[in-house]
Parts: C-alpha cells; structure tokens; sequence
C-alpha cells in the first residue's frame, strides 16, 4: 500500500480563529471568543484554588486508570466504576469507538449536520458514512433505523445535537433503540447534558442498565469549563467498557486533568449556577431573533444556531473585525446561519449590538 494514497482527501481538524490570530489580524486589544461551546464562567473557584495549591508530582506517569476520579464520578453518575471509560476528552472516546468497530466493509449512521468528529473518524477507519439528513434541526431516527442492514457497527446520536442544540424527545429515543438491533453500537454523545433544562428529559444513564449496546459520551470541557485539560468520559455495561478499554492510550489523562476533573465535581452549586446563567443568555438571543423576525433553533446547549438572512462568512468576518468569534454555518453545514456560544449576559448584549450591526 502507497502511503501516498492513504487518507486522500482529508483534512486536519480546523478549530477555527484562535483569540491570538484575530488580535493580530485587526490590532483588537479584547476578544470574545463565542465559537467553541466553551463556558464563559471558565472553571469552578474550587478548580481554581486547587491550582493554586498543586502538589502532584510531575516526574511520574499519571494513574492509567483514573482511580479517584473514577470512584468520584461513579458516585455522581450512579453506575459501578467498572462501567466508566475516560478520554483525552470525549474527542478521544469517538476515536476509541471508531479504532475499535470502524473499518472497510462496514458502516455508520449519523445524522448531518451533527458533530463532525463522528464522521472524520470514520472516513479514517475507511467505513461507509450514511448520513441522515436532520428535520427542523432534530433527529430523524426513523430514517436513521432505516439505514442499519447487517453491516452497521455504530450508529451516532447527538443530543443536544451540534450544532442545532435540539434534543432527542425520549419517547423517540426509547422507541429507536428497541427497534436497532443489540449488535449495533449507539453512541448517545451527551457533552452538553449539564445544560439540558427541557422537564421531559430523563436521565439517559437509566438506559444502559436494560441495553448493552448504549453507551453514553459526557465531558468535563462544557459546563465544568476545563476545556483545555481534556477530559471526557463514557458510560455503559461493563462488558462494552471492557472491550473498549483496551484500545486506550494508557496514561490518555494527564495527572493534572484528573485532579481538577476530580475537584469539579465537588462543587455542583457551579454547575447549577451556569445552567441558570446559559438559561437566561439563551433568552436573550431568543428576544433578539424574535425582534429581528431571524429563525433560532430551540437549544438546550449553550450555544445557538441563529439565521443571519445573509452570507453567514460575510456575518463572520464582520463580527471578527468587532472582536467577536463565532462560527460561520458554512463551515458547520448550516449556510444562511451562525453557530454562537452563549456567553456571559454582558458578552450577549455587546454581541447582539454588534451582530445587529452587521446584518
Ligand atoms: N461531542 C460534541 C457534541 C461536542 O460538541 C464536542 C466539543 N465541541 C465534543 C464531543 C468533544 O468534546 P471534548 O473532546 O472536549 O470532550
């Protein structure tokens, strides 16, 4: 095999303008960055505290098996430790996913537009992609299922799906998995679960107790706001976990990620805190939207996906030049709209001005 053939076609992953580039680009001395559904809030002050405090000793490989962190978040989570597998964020729990099932001859079902990970892995895995068109912004799990034959490894389900924020209504969820059949994987990518203020939602961990083929993907990068120390996780029957495990890095978070992981836990009343704060900046887009007649998808993320009625690069780059960075729907295949974080209700309204200036 030619290894100049391998992987033709495909692009590293783009992250986007980071704060530094568009501070050079137009000499802006501040910048908000509302591109990466990060937390506004940044972390918790116990995070904070314990950084300032650190006594790990940096000269030794991290624990491989995130012991305490484990033990913490089983607590939290309600499962068995055994049933909980972590990554170098949930980035890496899809590549684990994909390394372990994915390969030539089979395939994958997804949704589109929906987080773009699952798809980038697959087509390095060399699966066949099937991409399920979203209706309104949601999941159409009944083309979905119509898309698994005997040759299915995965099927991806985002919910909040990115980038519209819309949930999967559990009745349709409930009714999806009965009907895939237990050889498929699903993967129910949760990472924005911390957000979700929608009453009819259950807790999707009560799923994996009755289906060993669910498993659950949640992350610390969102609403714990440690984004840049990488940790996410997954949740299913031990015997999924197990079989996924092996093809882990060995030491994949560093001993730092899993200390502040481990101290974000404890303070819940943050998390509590920023769902209330996402709320309220969510319903400042929405008043907006409305004002401006502009279509919002309903999100229970802490983003939204907002129609610009106009080339949304054109929106981009008007926004950039104004300090803000959002993420323009044709890079995220959602032309005519803008992906935005919801940031602080003082970034929201400066933001809003801006955006109504550009349009
Ligand atoms: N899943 C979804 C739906 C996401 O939006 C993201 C981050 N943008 C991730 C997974 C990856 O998160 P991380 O690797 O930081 O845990």
């Amino acid at each position: 095999m030619q290894w100049k053939n391998q992987l033709t076609g495909m692009k590293p992953y783009q992250p986007g303008r980071s704060i530094d580039e568009v501070k050079k680009m137009f000499g802006l001395d501040e910048i908000v960055k509302l591109a990466s559904n990060e937390n506004p809030f940044g972390c918790s002050p116990k995070v904070r505290e314990f950084m300032e405090n650190l006594s790990i000793n940096h000269a030794i490989y991290p624990d491989g098996y995130a012991s305490a962190l484990r033990l913490a978040l089983a607590n939290v989570v309600g499962v068995e430790e055994d049933q909980l597998l972590f990554g170098n964020g949930s980035d890496e729990i899809i590549m684990m996913i994909s390394r372990a099932l994915l390969q030539p001859g089979v395939n994958t079902v997804m949704a589109t537009p929906t987080f773009p990970q699952y798809r980038h892995n697959a087509i390095i895995e060399g699966a066949e992609v099937r991409e399920v068109p979203l209706i309104k912004g949601a999941h159409d799990l009944q083309e979905m299922a119509l898309q698994i034959d005997e040759s299915t490894a995965v099927v991806w389900l985002c919910s909040p799906n990115n980038p519209t924020g819309m949930l999967i209504e559990q009745h349709e969820l409930e009714e999806f998995i009965q009907k895939v059949p237990k050889e498929v994987l699903i993967v129910l990518d949760e990472a924005y679960f911390e957000y979700i203020t929608d009453s009819t939602y259950k807790n999707s961990i009560e799923l994996i107790k009755d289906h060993e083929n669910v498993i659950i993907l949640r992350t610390f990068s969102k609403a714990y706001g440690l984004a840049g120390f990488r940790v996410g996780y997954a949740v299913a029957q031990k015997e999924l976990i197990a079989k996924l495990d092996p093809v882990r890095e060995p030491f994949n978070n560093a001993a730092i990620s899993q200390g502040v992981a481990l101290v974000a836990l404890q303070d819940s009343s943050f998390i509590e805190s920023c769902r209330i704060q996402n709320e309220s900046g969510i319903k400042q887009l929405e008043k907006f939207a409305k004002e401006h007649q502009l279509h919002i998808y309903p999100t229970q993320g802490n983003f939204v996906l907002l129609e610009v009625k106009a080339d949304s690069d054109l929106v981009f780059e008007g926004l950039l030049k104004k300090g803000f960075i959002i993420r323009s729907g044709n890079a995220i295949g959602t032309p005519g709209y803008i992906r935005v974080t919801i940031g602080t209700n003082d970034q929201n309204k400066e933001f809003l001005q801006k955006l109504a200036d550009v349009l």
